[in-house]
């Protein structure tokens, strides 16, 4: 689904990503960890097509969501329609209301953007993604703003969802617990590269106990 080869995005003379390889495989769940300002954004950016200046070689197959780190609502279109905003018009509030519903945000389908508070712009933003049932879904710290029990919620969502459709993801995050609990295979973005990857083969559900060992290689 995503090929990347000897990624370089500059940013005036300091590069951000260096060289960069990635593959994901169809299917394949894979969480990006990183310092604050090492790339990842930039990373998904690039991906996602929104961002061209940039030298090597990348390939992306199929459709791809992105939920963005900062939501990006149009403010003057009711939550709702934000939710299939680009979509054939056939797709309509029935499937905005449905997806609003599995994001906990169904009573929020007729307010305004502008009325929601961070996490809720965030999983209307998840909500609006996952619609589309894309081939690739890039996320992009899409849980940073919401509370450990809507989090919790929002892992289940995520793992359900995934198990249906089974799109590749690539989901940034701080969280190592996040990244272990949803994950295939957790990269660490460092220096503009792929730093390390870890690959957790183990069965679903997971259960965090089981990769505390490589909990600590990563947090080391
Ligand atoms: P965080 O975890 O804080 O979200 P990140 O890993 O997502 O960080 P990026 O947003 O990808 O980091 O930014 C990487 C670096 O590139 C940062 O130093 C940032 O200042 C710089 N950068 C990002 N976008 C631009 C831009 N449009 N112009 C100049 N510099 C930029
Ligand atoms: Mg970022």
């Amino acid at each position: 689904t995503v090929e990347v080869r000897g990624l370089t995005k500059e940013f005036g003379d300091r590069a951000v990503l260096r060289e960069l390889d990635l593959d994901i495989a169809p299917g394949e769940f894979v969480a990006l960890l990183g310092r604050s300002g090492s790339g990842k954004s930039t990373l998904l950016k690039v991906l996602a097509g929104l961002d061209t200046a940039v030298t090597g070689e990348f390939t992306v197959d199929g459709q791809v969501s992105v939920a963005f780190q900062q939501p990006r609502l149009l403010p003057w279109r009711r939550v709702w329609r934000n939710v299939v905003l680009g979509l054939h018009p056939v797709v309509g509030r029935d499937v905005a209301l449905k997806a609003l519903d599995e994001v906990r945000l169904a009573d929020h389908a007729d307010a305004w953007p502008r009325t929601l508070s961070g996490g809720e712009a965030q999983r209307v933003s998840l909500a609006r993604a996952l619609v589309r049932e894309p081939e690739l879904l890039l996320l992009d710290e899409p849980f940073g703003a919401l509370d450990a029990l809507t989090r919790m919620a929002m892992h289940r969502l995520v793992e359900t969802l995934w198990q249906q459709h089974k799109p590749a993801v690539l989901l940034v995050t701080h969280d190592v617990d996040e990244a272990l609990l949803l994950a295939d295979r957790v990269l660490v973005l460092d220096e503009g590269r792929i730093a390390s990857e870890y690959i957790l083969g183990h069965p679903r559900p997971r259960e965090l106990s089981d990769h505390i060992d490589v909990r600590a290689q990563v947090l080391r």
